[in-house]
């Protein structure tokens, strides 16, 4: 487990979890030795839950598995796109060591397109970010699922 673009292709593979009526997102979460804790997929419509966006899915599979409580310390979040507000705000709170993600989102992209939560100074917690890896590959799916929707 090395590289950045080897963490977004695991995102991608989790993204073809989502089911026929829900974007396709996928997100993935590293424990600080690089083994996979927890993937999933956007699940907003299977679920009907608003808020069960594929990483904060994946943050709440990762914490049981990873057994230290709510935390996240020195984990890495690999998701197919710029995380939303939401779940920018989430994975501080998880105190998620490491972002890395695909496309970017100018539309509702809350780490650097809209806002950059993850980088506000005002906050204790900043993990770092990498974004753009495979965005052409991530931003894929998306077009054609909404191409099939319109
Ligand atoms: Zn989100």
């Amino acid at each position: 487990m090395s590289s950045d673009t080897e963490l977004i292709r695991r995102a991608l593979d989790a993204a073809r979890l989502a089911g026929p009526d829900d974007v396709p997102i996928g997100a993935v979460v590293f424990g600080p030795d690089g083994t996979e804790l927890a993937r999933a997929a956007n699940a907003r419509e299977a679920l009907g839950d608003p808020t069960a966006h594929a990483e904060i899915l994946a943050i709440r599979a990762a914490t049981g598995v990873l057994g230290d409580g709510w935390r996240l310390a020195d984990c890495t979040l690999a998701v197919t796109v710029e995380p939303c507000t939401m779940c920018a705000g989430a994975l501080v709170m998880a105190r998620i060591g490491r972002l890395v993600f695909g496309a970017w989102e100018p539309k509702t992209g809350a780490v650097g397109s809209l806002w950059d939560v993850v980088r506000d100074r005002r906050l204790t917690h900043r993990p770092q970010v990498r974004g753009g890896v495979l965005a052409a590959e991530c931003a894929a799916p998306l077009e054609e699922f909404f191409a099939r929707h319109r």
